[in-house]
C-alpha cells in the first residue's frame, strides 16, 4: 500500500474480505466493510445480527458491529479520518461507494484489486495444497464421465448438469459453481447453459465443471463422444489436444502470459481453425472462478511462481458442435504443474 500510495484499503463484497479475514460479506443492503488503513490496524465493521457469524482473530483486526439504526457509513467515514488515498474492493455496490464519496468528499478512490490482485495471484504452498484438492475432487467425477458412469444419451442437458454437481458434492465439493453441459450443436456456445435438449447418439458433448472446496475453486472441461467420432472431428480434436499440451508446457515461470495464449492460438490457427477459437486461453484461479492472471493477448506480465490458471482452449463450429480441454496450471520453478490429470485423449460415450 506505501508503494502504491494506498492510504487505507476498504474491502466490501468479493474475495479480497474473505482472504484477508476469513469472513465472507454478505451481499446485502447492510455495509460489511473492512477498514484497514496502511498506518494503523484494521475494523471489520459488520451488521450487528451478522457479527456472530465472524470467526475474531483480535490480532488481525477488531470488530465494529452496527446495529439497525446506525449509519453505517459514518461509521467507515469516521474510521478512514483524514486518509484520503483509497481502495475499494471492486464489487463494492454503487450505492454504498456513492454514499462514501459523498461523507469523503477530498478522497482520491481507487481499486483494491490494484493492490490485491497481485498479492493473490500468486498462491503459497497452503492455497496450491487446497487447489489441488479441488482439482482432485472435480478430477474424480471427470473420470466417472469418461468412463461413461453419468448416463448422456436420451437425458436432457440439464439432467447430466445436475448429476454432474451432484457428484462434485459427494467427491467433497461444498459448493458447486457452475456445471456446463453443451450437446451438439450447444457445444459451440462456449458458456451454453444447459438446457432441455436431450443428448442423442454420435453427438459431441463438452462439459465444464466447478466448485469450491475450503474456499478454493475447481475448473475443468472434458468434450466426450456418444458414439464413433466422425474424421472430421477427430482432427479437430486432435489439434486441440496439441494446443492444450503445448500451451501447458509453455507456462513456464519468466514466460509473459500472452505467450501461452499465442502458443495455443497459433497451433490452432495454423489448422485452419483461428476464427473458431474465440475466446482467451485460460483465467487465474483461486478463491474465485475468474482472476488473475489472464492468458490472453495484450498481458504482457510474466509468470511466476504460485500462478494459478486455466489452460483451456477451444474449437467452436456454430450450428455443429465445439470441444474444449481445460486443466489448472500452477507455474513454479520446476515448470508447470497441471492439477488437473484426467485423460485428453476423445472419449467415447456410449451410454
Ligand atoms: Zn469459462
Ligand atoms: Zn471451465
Ligand atoms: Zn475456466
Amino acid at each position: 500500500m506505501q508503494d502504491l500510495g494506498v492510504d487505507a484499503l476498504l474491502l466490501s463484497l468479493g474475495a479480497d474480505l474473505p482472504w484477508l479475514t476469513g469472513y465472507e460479506a454478505m451481499p446485502l443492503e447492510r455495509l460489511t466493510m473492512l477498514v484497514l488503513p496502511v498506518d494503523d490496524g484494521a475494523t471489520l465493521v459488520v451488521p450487528a445480527l451478522e457479527a456472530p457469524r465472524v470467526q475474531e482473530r483480535a490480532d488481525e483486526f477488531r470488530l465494529r458491529p452496527w446495529g439497525e439504526t446506525e449509519d453505517p457509513v459514518g461509521i467507515v467515514a469516521a474510521l478512514v479520518g483524514p486518509r484520503r488515498r483509497l481502495a475499494v474492493s471492486d464489487r463494492t455496490w454503487a450505492s454504498f461507494l456513492l454514499g462514501l464519496q459523498e461523507a469523503l468528499p477530498t478522497a482520491s478512490w481507487s481499486r483494491a484489486s490494484v493492490v490485491t490482485a497481485p498479492l493473490r495471484a500468486r498462491k503459497d504452498a497452503e492455497e496450491v495444497a487446497a487447489l489441488r484438492a479441488a482439482a482432485e475432487g472435480a478430477d474424480r467425477v471427470a473420470t466417472q464421465l469418461l468412463a461413461g458412469d453419468i448416463r448422456l444419451i436420451g437425458r436432457s442437458e440439464s439432467e447430466v448438469s445436475a448429476e454432474i454437481g451432484q457428484r462434485l458434492r459427494a467427491e467433497g465439493h461444498e459448493r458447486v459453481n457452475f456445471a456446463i453441459v453443451g450437446s451438439g450443436p450447444n457445444g459451440a456456445s462456449p458458456h451454453h447453459e444447459p438446457g432441455s435438449r436431450v443428448i442423442a447418439a454420435d453427438e459431441a458433448v463438452v462439459c465444464d465443471f466447478g466448485g469450491t472446496m475450503a474456499g478454493y475453486c475447481s475448473d475443468t472441461t472434458r468434450t466426450v463422444f456418444t458414439g464413433d467420432p466422425p474424421a472430421e472431428f477427430r482432427e479437430l480434436y486432435a489439434v486441440l489436444q496439441a494446443a492444450q499440451a503445448a500451451a501447458v508446457q509453455a507456462a513456464v515461470v519468466g514466460t509473459p502470459c500472452e505467450e501461452v495464449d499465442g502458443v495455443a492460438r497459433g497451433l490452432i490457427t495454423e489448422a485452419g481453425f483461428g476464427d473458431r477459437f474465440i475466446h482467451r486461453t485460460g483465467h487465474g484461479i483461486g478463491l474465485e472462478e475468474h482472476e488473475d492472471p489472464y492468458l490472453v493477448a495484450g498481458n504482457r506480465e510474466a509468470l511466476a511462481p504460485g500462478h494459478a490458471f486455466s489452460v483451456e482452449p477451444g474449437i467452436y463450429v456454430p450450428g455443429r458442435f465445439g470441444a474444449r480441454i481445460e486443466d489448472i496450471v500452477v507455474a513454479a520453478d520446476a515448470g508447470p504443474e497441471p492439477l488437473n490429470r484426467t485423460s485428453h485423449d476423445l472419449h467415447v460415450v456410449e451410454a
